[in-house]
């Protein structure tokens, strides 16, 4: 039997699948590895970037299956295996650097950290090739992130390994997203005093160890309440209303402002504060697939869906 570089079976049983959320359709190989590209692509897709963007040429250019060595070497690729896919590659061509923002690529590792990293990305390698992402592990382990993926069912909320510690003085998007959770004003993702105080009063009520830093224990159990439509109400002394109960405006084609950045930022677009056609394009197909109506507008049903 020939195997591509990864070990993995050349031209295996594969099927042609559709990114879920997208127009997107990938072959992949058929059984767990399959499973976990599509999940990866979907997650890329949802908070990275959009991968329905077409070339400059206006068609599709995402890959999956091809029978063929690594560009430049006589190794068998792996995408021969079905166990590689390419997204966005005219975007993202070979060997190119800085086509991903740093943020952007932050969450390009905590989506690989959330399936235990059986899939590396190739913009990590010396000859850069950040369209291309593949499975990196035998099956086992494959198999093992595909079965806890499907009996977590679809849901956006990232495993708690995927988030860095938190603690006074952190900085950033995470942050925001805490402070959101535990509704702390302003959510302005810088972690001060407030923040720690709201931290320990929820991990009080938790029963956690208060300490006011937010380690995979608490991410777990924040992780818990944003994966659901209506976040858990956070426990302890006198608990904060959920952040969704029309703590955020109704916004739409034309709003501007620092509501629409957290949307952009959540969806992945360009944070640019301006709800413009591809916010609400975006928005749209995010509603969809929700079964919320896809009007792109976001009012208290999409704003409570994102967990915002
Ligand atoms: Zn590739």
């Amino acid at each position: 039997m020939s195997v591509s570089q990864n070990g993995w079976p050349v031209n295996p049983p594969r099927t042609l699948r559709t990114v879920p959320g997208t127009t997107v359709r990938i072959t992949v190989a058929d059984g767990p590895a399959g499973d976990v590209l599509i999940h990866v692509l979907e997650q890329i897709d949802k908070r990275v970037e959009d991968i329905d963007l077409n070339s400059t040429r206006g068609e599709l250019d995402d890959w999956g299956h091809a029978d063929r060595p690594i560009r430049g070497s006589t190794e068998t690729s792996n995408h021969a295996s079905a166990t590689a896919v390419d997204v966005n590659s005219t975007r993202h061509p070979l060997g190119a650097t800085g086509t991903f923002t740093p943020a952007q690529v932050a969450e390009i590792r905590r989506i690989l950290a959330e399936v235990d990293n059986v899939v590396r990305w190739g913009g990590d390698w010396s000859r850069p090739d950040p369209m291309h992402f593949e499975i990196d592990a035998a099956y086992p382990r494959v198999a093992a992130v595909a079965a806890r993926l499907a009996g977590g069912g679809n849901t956006p909320t990232p495993a708690p390994t995927g988030r860095p510690t938190l603690q006074r003085g952190s900085q950033g998007p995470d942050v925001a997203l805490v402070q959101r959770y535990l509704a702390v004003t302003p959510a302005d993702g810088i972690y001060g005093a407030v923040t720690e105080a709201a931290v320990r009063r929820y991990q009080t009520g938790q029963r956690l160890a208060p300490d006011g830093i937010v380690g995979p224990a608490t991410w777990a159990r924040i992780s818990t309440g944003l994966g659901t439509t209506g976040p858990v109400r956070p426990g302890g002394g006198t608990p904060p209303a959920p952040p969704s109960s029309g703590s955020r405006p109704t916004i739409r084609r034309g709003s501007t402002g620092d509501h629409v950045k957290t949307l952009q930022r959540w969806l992945g677009l360009t944070v640019d504060g301006r709800f413009g056609a591809a916010t609400e394009a975006k928005v749209r197909r995010y509603q969809a697939m929700k079964g919320l109506t896809a009007d792109g507008i976001v009012g208290p049903r999409t704003w409570a869906a994102m967990g915002l």
